[in-house]
């Protein structure tokens, strides 16, 4: 039998390497996996029982999410944003927040506002059942549902991708008190709904910049026992 057969195929390729994916993600929002821990192709292979070519798949698609950095000859590691990053990445999404809201407290419906209301008491059951990956997901979620309901589709894709930055930075390095305060959401719904958008503009931007501020970006520990961080 040719040695080829005995390879993986693609779709199993596809399976293990979302598998890991998920695995490296589901790491991180449960504070397991630290930034800067190094990525080993050859352990995550041995870890998950996979190819090597199925790690490097992975390990590719987290860097396209800002999650892994990729280095020439010295492999892969959890990416680890410094405090210059985390301000601008922040500051990105106060502009584009605040001129989106007080765009959208212009022509936003009932419907609209019924939905961000059901949205918000979603996020209040998953903080209180401490599902933490599905409510820091939900967080974000929120603001690129204002996003789609303000109906420019360039901006709801440029702030899909600052969104997934900021939750990546956030699980990385949880804060202290809860991040994006449930109530702040209820207050721009409020100001939307009232359509005034320069309370709108002004809630939004504030709660970016308060975001940021409870977050610590610094050096941590890199993660010793990757198996247990991955398969707990
Ligand atoms: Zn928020």
């Amino acid at each position: 039998m040719p040695a080829d057969t005995l390879a993986p195929r693609p779709l199993q390729a596809a399976l293990v390497s979302a598998k890991i994916v998920d695995a490296v993600l589901e790491a991180i929002a449960h504070g397991r996996l630290t930034a800067g821990t190094r990525l080993r192709e050859e352990e995550i292979a041995g870890i998950f029982g996979a190819s090597r070519a199925a790690v490097r798949e992975a390990l590719k698609a987290l860097a396209e999410r800002g999650v892994a950095v990729l280095q020439p000859n010295r492999g892969a590691r959890v990416a680890s944003p410094t405090e210059d990053e985390v301000t601008q990445t922040y500051a990105a999404r106060a502009l584009i927040e605040g001129a989106m809201a007080a765009d959208l407290a212009q022509h936003i419906t009932a419907a609209d506002i019924r939905k961000l209301r059901e949205h918000i008491g979603a996020q209040r059951r998953t903080n209180d059942s401490g599902e933490r990956r599905e409510h820091l997901r939900l967080m974000g979620d929120f603001h690129t549902l204002l996003a789609t309901l303000h109906g420019n589709s360039v901006v709801t894709e440029t702030l899909e991708r600052l969104v997934a930055r900021t939750s990546f930075m956030t699980a990385l390095f949880p804060p202290q008190t809860q991040i994006c305060a449930i109530d702040d959401h209820v207050a721009m719904v409020d100001a939307l709904a009232k359509g005034d958008g320069a309370l709108a503009q002004r809630l939004a931007s504030k709660h970016m910049m308060d975001n940021r501020a409870r977050l610590r970006a610094g050096a941590s520990t890199p993660t010793a026992d990757l198996r247990a961080a991955l398969l707990p």
